[in-house]
């Protein structure tokens, strides 16, 4: 089995509730049964931000994954899939490639406060 975490980094640095540790993010990786992309900063709709802010949410995610986990993050899966023609010309700026799996929307999107993010992508699509 083989999974991947979708991290908003802005969760895990604030210790919320409910959220890995970037501690136990680390010990998944190295597990290697986890891979770990970018869900963003803050988990907001990338597609009513400024392009300030959705280049912020942006760089600052792969930023902090890169260098926590000394990877080169090159996925992202936008907060309730919600992105406009502006924000994939920004992500494409920092090599960032859309994730999308079905389940994903259905149980994690939906529910922002339980949105710590992983899913079994050995699961059906
Ligand atoms: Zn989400």
């Amino acid at each position: 089995m083989h999974a991947t975490g979708a991290i908003i980094t802005g969760f895990v640095d604030n210790h919320q509730s409910g959220i890995l540790t970037w501690e136990q993010i680390k010990e998944m990786k190295a597990s290697g049964l986890v891979d770990f992309i970018s869900h963003t900063v803050s988990h907001l709709d990338l597609g009513t931000l400024s392009t300030a802010d959705a280049t912020y949410q942006l760089q600052q995610s792969k930023k902090e994954l890169d260098s926590e986990l000394g990877q080169d993050t090159n996925i992202i899966c936008y907060p309730a899939g919600g992105y406009n023609q502006e924000t994939i010309q920004i992500a494409k700026k920092f090599r960032l490639f859309l994730w999308y799996h079905r389940s994903w929307t259905k149980w994690c999107c939906r529910k922002r406060s339980h949105c710590f993010g992983w899913i079994d992508d050995t699961a059906p699509l």
